[in-house]
Order: structure tokens, then sequence, then C-alpha cells
């Protein structure tokens, strides 16, 4: 391999569109790798073959070869298949064991978690040492693959692996993955001097496997430049921003982008009418009526429609939503809600549904399908979000032609410009303290313009689709810092 002018990379992770999908890390686990082979990169992204990916899938997947891997203190040892699936220049490696993955969605709790992703950061490496695929760049994600820098430097230090260089991108500081010190020294059977406070130990005698994937990774990345700097703050940090600002040298933040393929409603199956920056101010209207149809609300085109497309925990701003929500029906104004999450949440907002009955809905589900049509249908999207790593919904919405209304944090203050309304300049409706009374004047700043100024309202659904939020310049600062990164040992 030419290391001055091409690098291979393999992304380790939990989720992938479109085999497993939870949230975002799931989009970027897809579309930044696609977007890097477009760049002459050689990327493999090895994932867990649940259970749970759709059969036409795992039906495509060729057996790649099997060995048995060394795991637990005691000596025990596992299986470990490989399933190969090449789609878009990408190379997906499955990692195959009936006994980590027939069961979850692909996660259920810390106590069959934490068994199943020390094994599973473990089995990708071993598994790229029998392929004797010895990438350029480890780049790893989250705290289910946090280990893998550690154990690149401790268990496979006399590797062929050795020479490859390691970066964690933490998509979200909340989850870390924390278990007893006992429980993960021995399903993982790491060397004792991990243990200690610069690396696993947390609390009195717990072990946090993010931790030790950032003491150990060369480069941290997080997915937009203000989370970088909000998580080394006790507020947003988590508990890890000491650790985090301790490391900080090592930090940076590149933004997410999505896949504008993926994500077109030029080209869109999930779609009734087609729209694209020339013919949206007619046919969004198409796909309002459509949404409006498909969810029993009131069809109406000059009705103002809310969208919130989230997972349903407290981390999204759920709490303002149930705050402002009553004030916000004035027979002008419908709102929909597609989710699932915590019960509270779920239970407020179909509370309002009967409440509101022909303004309000709200889809307690995943459906992937409705949540390309509330893209189109909806004319703004609420994302105002306690904190937000990036967060994907308000670029998909921009996309769509459908103006953000978000909180100033992470990256949703990154990525939407606030609307400027003497010079009629921004991309949407922003607020900075989380309080309800901030939130409702957003949202009705918003209505405002939508109700007076419609034209001003037009020119900011077209600066919104016009707006370049794909992968390229990401994908682009990505490739530069793997370019950066010479082998461990040259
Ligand atoms: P997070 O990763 O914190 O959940 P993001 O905004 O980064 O949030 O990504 C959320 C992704 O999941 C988006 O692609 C969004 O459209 C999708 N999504 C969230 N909830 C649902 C749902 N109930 N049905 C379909 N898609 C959903």
């Amino acid at each position: 391999m030419d290391h001055e002018t091409r690098r291979s990379i393999v992304f380790i992770g939990s989720e992938c569109y479109p085999f497993v999908k939870t949230g975002g890390l799931g989009d970027v686990m897809y579309a930044l790798p696609k977007a890097l082979a477009d760049m002459n990169c050689d990327v493999k992204v090895i994932l867990p073959r649940y259970h749970c990916i759709p059969a036409k899938y795992q039906e495509k997947m060729v057996y790649r070869g099997s060995f048995d891997m060394d795991l637990c203190e005691d000596g025990r040892s596992y299986y470990v298949g490989i399933m190969e699936y090449v789609w878009d220049g990408v190379v997906y490696d499955f990692i195959d064991n009936d006994e980590f993955f027939s069961y979850g969605n692909p996660y259920t709790n810390l106590v069959d978690d934490i068994p199943k992703f020390c094994y599973f950061s473990k089995a990708a490496l071993a598994a790229l040492n029998y392929m004797d695929w010895i990438p350029d760049i480890i780049h790893c994600h989250d705290w289910q693959a946090s280990l893998v820098p550690v154990m690149l430097r401790t268990l496979f230090g006399g590797t062929a692996l050795s020479n490859s260089r390691s970066i964690l991108t933490i998509h979200n500081l909340r989850f870390q993955g924390v278990y007893n010190i006992p429980t993960i020294r021995y399903w993982t059977n790491l060397p004792d001097y991990v243990f200690n406070v610069d690396v696993f130990k947390t609390g009195y005698e717990d072990a946090n496997m993010l931790k030790a994937g950032l003491a150990y990774a060369d480069i941290i990345t997080t997915v937009s430049e203000t989370y970088a700097g909000e998580i080394q703050t006790e507020f947003y940090g988590d508990g890890l921003d000491a650790h985090i600002r301790h490391h900080s040298g090592k930090l940076r933040g590149i933004v997410n982008g999505i896949d504008v393929v993926q994500w077109d409603p030029d080209n869109d199956p999930k779609l009734s009418t087609a729209y694209n920056i020339k013919n949206v101010l007619n046919n969004k209207k198409e796909n309002k009526k459509a949404l409006q149809e498909e969810l029993g609300l009131e069809v109406d085109e000059d009705k103002f429609v809310i969208g919130l497309i989230s997972r349903l925990t407290n981390q999204k701003g759920l709490d303002l939503v149930n705050e402002v929500l009553p004030g916000l029906i004035d027979g002008n104004t419908q709102v929909v809600v597609l989710g699932t999450g915590d019960s509270y949440y779920e239970e407020s907002f179909r509370y309002f549904e009967t409440q509101y009955k022909g303004s309000v809905c709200s889809c307690i589900m995943y459906d992937e399908g409705r949540a390309h049509r509330i893209y189109a249908g909806a004319d703004a999207l609420l994302v105002p979000s306690l904190f937000e790593p990036c967060g994907l919904t308000q670029l998909i919405a921009m996309r769509y032609g459908t103006v953000p209304i978000v909180r100033e944090t992470g990256g949703l203050k990154d990525t939407v410009e606030p609307y400027n309304m003497f010079t009629n300049e921004g991309n949407g409706f922003t607020f900075d303290r989380y309080e309800c009374g901030l939130l409702y004047d957003a949202i009705n700043r918003a209505k405002t313009l939508y109700f007076t100024d419609r034209s001003d309202w037009d020119e900011m659904v077209k600066r919104d689709m016009a707006k370049d939020v794909s992968w390229s310049a990401s994908a682009e600062k990505y490739r530069e810092l793997y370019m950066e990164l010479k082998p461990a040992f040259e």
C-alpha cells in the first residue's frame, strides 16, 4: 500500500444502515465508508451478525472463514465466523457467533451487552489478522467498539496489526459501557495495569470501556466542533470531562453529513410526489396533504405542520415540547410525532393525540417510510435537544426543504444558521438556553414568518434545499486525518 496516496481503513461499530440501525450511528457507519470509498480509500466495515438483520441481507452473505478465539480470564474460547457482503465499493464483514448475537434488537441490557461487545472488539481484530487484511487505520465507534484501541496495543501488540493506528469517534458520550471491574477483566483478559484510574477505572470499583478507549486511541474525534468543546465541560461531560480535557490534544470535531442519495426528495420511492428546489413550493404541498391524509389529520395545505422525529428520551428536549405543545394548538397548527423510547414520553404524546384529535398525531413506532414522508410533508422540524452531538434530523429536514427549529447545542449549533429577519439570511429558528419559554418563542417566530411573510419563508425553504449537507466536505476532513496518521512503527 502506498502510504502517501491511499489509506486502508476498517470501520468497527455496532450498527450500520440498512442492516441494523437504531439511530444516527447507523447512518454514519453506512454513509461515511461509502463517501470514503468514492475518494479512493480502501474501506472495510466490521459488524456483528445479529439475528435481527433482515433475511434479504443474510442470504447474500458469503462465508469467509472461521476460527476459535481465546477470550476470557479462565481461558474459555469462542467461535468466530466471518460472513462477507460486498456492496457499493465497501466490504462488510459480519462477525458470526450465535451465543452473542442471536438475541436483542440489537441491544438488550448491559448484563448481556458488556460480554457481547468485549467479544466483538477482540473478534474484529482477530478477524483482521485471520484475513491478513492489515489496515492503516482502525476507526472505532462509540463504547461498543472502544476496547479495540486498548486491545490493539495490549493483546495484539506483537501481531501484524500493531502497525495500524486507531481512531475512536464519540457519537454520544452518554453511553459509556460501565460495569464492575471483575466482569470486564473476566471477559477481556486484559492485563492488570489497564484497570487503573487513567484507563478503565471509574468510581470505586467500576470499569468504563469508553474511558479506556479514549486513553488508548491515537486520535479521538466527535461529531461536531461545538460538541468537542462541550464534552470538556462538567455539564456535557457525563463524568468524563476531566479525562477528555486531559486527552484534548488528540481530540477533533468533524461534523456529520447525510447520504444525499438515500435522502433525496426528487428520487424517494417512499414519497407520493417527488420534488426538487425548482418545484418545491407546489410539490411539497402535495406531500403535506398526503401526510395529513395518512395520519388522519385535517387535510389543509394552509396549516403549519411541525414534525418531530426522534428517540423519545430526555436528551431530545421532550420536556420542553411537553410544556409548549398545548399552547401551539391554535387551529392553524398541526404537530406530528414519530418515535419510540421512554414510556413517560410515549404516554404523554399519546395523551396529546387524544386531547387534540385532528391536530396532533403521535406515531409511537419506528418506521423508516413514515420518517421520509414527515420530512417531506412537514413545514418545520423540531429538534430542541438538551444535548446533541451532531444530530442528523435537522440535516435531513433541510435537504427536504423543511425548516429546522433547534436549540443551539452541539451539531445543531454548527449546522443551522439562525434566521436573520433584517438580512433575510439563515436556515432555521434557534434558541439558546434550555427553557420552554425560549422554545415557544422560536416556534412562534417561525409561525409568524410562515403566516405573515410567506415569500421570505419560501426563500428559506429553497436556501435549506440548496445547502450542502452531504458528506463531501466532512469525508474529506476524515481522509486528511487518515493521511496525517503515519504507521505506528515506520
Ligand atoms: P440519535 O442518533 O441521537 O438517535 P440523530 O439525529 O443523529 O439522533 O439520528 C436519528 C436517525 O434516526 C435519523 O435518521 C432519523 O430519521 C431516524 N429516526 C429516529 N427515530 C425514528 C423513528 N421512530 N422512525 C424512523 N426513523 C427514526
